[in-house]
């Protein structure tokens, strides 16, 4: 799942591309396009820095996890949407293509303050941890494994394997943990 956030919207704009998106739409932009679009998203900056990787869903490669995300002051996006403009020709959602066309392609001028703002709002739509632990346990206790029995053995590998599988069956649910009464919520499927 990639999100993308409008951040001058108000209140701000969540948009979701399913998998099924990233599967189905294709466009082939043209050159002329294709430069300035790259040029954008090589000079964005990194907001969320997240260590670990995800698997590109069309070629395998490596690619930056889903909670990675850039910004160019005013939107922020999953930093793997990258690749999927880059080496798959994915389209993207037209919003955002509107705003970088009517930009030009071009990183703004914007100030720290309104940065900072823009964190702080957004923030508040990450992730409860809490909440995903809870549902962990929960999803372990479907496959009859017990949370603490697992935590206590000290397999991490096994603990992680499971975290992965859990992640995986359960993407969406993590991401009904944000507060969308708040938002404007736009799936892309
Ligand atoms: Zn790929």
């Amino acid at each position: 799942m990639i999100y993308l956030i409008d951040g001058m919207s108000k209140p701000i704009t969540f948009y979701v591309l399913t998998e099924k998106y990233i599967e189905t739409n294709k466009f082939n932009y043209d050159e002329f396009y294709k430069k300035k679009l790259n040029s954008f998203f090589e000079n964005a900056f990194l907001m969320n820095i997240v260590m670990s990787h995800d698997k590109c869903i069309i070629c395998n490669d490596d690619i930056p996890e889903q909670g990675a995300t850039s910004t160019d002051g005013f939107w922020e996006w999953s930093t793997c949407l990258f690749h999927y403009v880059s080496h798959h020709n994915i389209r993207i959602p037209k919003p955002f293509e509107e705003y970088l066309i009517e930009k030009d392609f071009k990183i703004g001028k914007y100030s720290k303050e309104s940065l900072v703002q823009f964190r702080e709002e957004t923030k508040q739509y990450e992730i409860d941890w809490e909440l995903y632990e809870d549902e962990f346990e929960c999803f372990l206790k479907n496959n009859d494994i017990s949370y603490k029995e697992l935590l206590n053995s000290g397999d991490d590998e096994k603990y992680l394997k499971l975290e992965n599988e859990f992640i995986r069956s359960t993407k969406k649910k993590v991401f009904l943990s944000y507060d969308l009464t708040k938002v404007n919520y736009i799936e892309y499927s």
